[in-house]
């Protein structure tokens, strides 16, 4: 692949029109100095290995992707199989931390078993561990998927494989169908065998909130990002998915916005209320900065320091 970064005209082009738009809005949509290109791929990172076309807000506007509704308005987490107790309980966090971002109600389903006689599990020759098949919790999905579901995510700690021939995959989806299922075992140091350093708790919980929203995402229609540094950017390894941002590029922001319409100032400030609960220091120092330009530092000052709201 040969892939090239896109000028910073072509960057600005892909966000789309902001001509009309609210004043707020379209400062927000205005990249500034807070977001850089997508870097030049490396060998064997994403871009390196897969050819991606891109989708600019005007493209992702004629795909007609699913948007939630009056009728399709929740996004459903259902865990699969056991979470381990620590100080954060991953799947509240994961709950509030998508309410946020995708300024959408969200709600836990009761856990699934992995003794549901319709789960086919294996144990994997390499790793040893044991493993669950997507395409069993996939089917149990579909058929449980609620009325007001926008969609509907299976979340679990334990090891994932599409089909008897393959290793493992990391997740796997059906955007027509709302439905998915994503592992986060191999985010966690110990699946390698690697020592858990002292806050491996954070570092977990900030990697499964990566792949949460980058996931779903995918549910809204936006393809991967090849514009800016962005959390729809692809990632072929640990270390690639480890440097993108939490963050959605002004492209990307653009396209959830159309389809949720939330107001980007309370967006910002539940998520900055988030990150300083659970410590994701640079994540809510950028999104500070990010508030300051947007608002001015006095008015960004005065939201930040305001509580919590839908
Ligand atoms: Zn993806
Ligand atoms: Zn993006």
């Amino acid at each position: 692949m040969d892939f090239k970064p896109p000028t910073a005209a072509e960057r600005l082009k892909a966000i789309g029109s902001t001509e009309g738009l609210e004043e707020i809005l379209r400062k927000t949509l205005e990249p500034a100095d807070d977001f850089e290109s997508i870097p030049t791929p490396q060998p064997g990172d994403w871009l390196a290995v897969h050819y991606e076309p891109g989708q600019t807000f005007d493209e992702f506007i004629k795909s007609k992707p699913n948007r939630p509704d009056k009728t399709r308005k929740k996004i459903y987490l259902q865990p699969l199989g056991e979470f381990p107790k620590g100080q954060i309980t991953l799947t509240e966090a994961l709950k509030e931390y998508a309410g946020a971002y995708f300024a959408m109600p969200v709600e836990v389903l009761p856990t699934l078993s992995l003794s549901d006689k319709n789960i086919t599990t294996r144990i994997n020759n390499y790793t040893k561990n044991r493993q669950i098949l997507t395409t069993d919790v996939l089917t149990i999905l579909k058929d449980n998927l609620p009325a007001d579901a926008f969609c509907l995510l299976a979340i679990t700690m334990e090891d994932l494989y599409p089909e008897p021939s393959w290793n493992f995959v990391f997740g796997q989806a059906s955007l027509i169908e709302r439905v998915g299922v994503y592992s986060f075992a191999r985010y966690d140091p110990a699946f390698y065998g690697d020592k858990r350093e002292k806050d491996y708790e954070k570092l977990i919980l900030r990697r499964s909130c990566k792949v949460l929203v980058h996931e779903t995402g995918h549910m809204f229609g936006l393809q991967h990002c090849i514009f800016f540094r962005c959390v729809m950017n692809g990632s072929n390894h640990l270390k690639e998915s480890d440097s993108r941002p939490l963050y959605l590029c002004p492209v990307c922001l653009h396209k959830l916005h159309h389809s949720v319409g939330f107001d980007v100032t309370i967006r910002y400030k539940n998520l900055y209320r988030f990150y300083q609960k659970v410590g994701f220091d640079n994540d809510s120092r950028w999104l500070a900065h990010r508030l300051d330009f947007i608002l001015g530092p006095t008015a960004s000052r005065t939201i930040l320091e305001q509580k919590n709201e839908q």
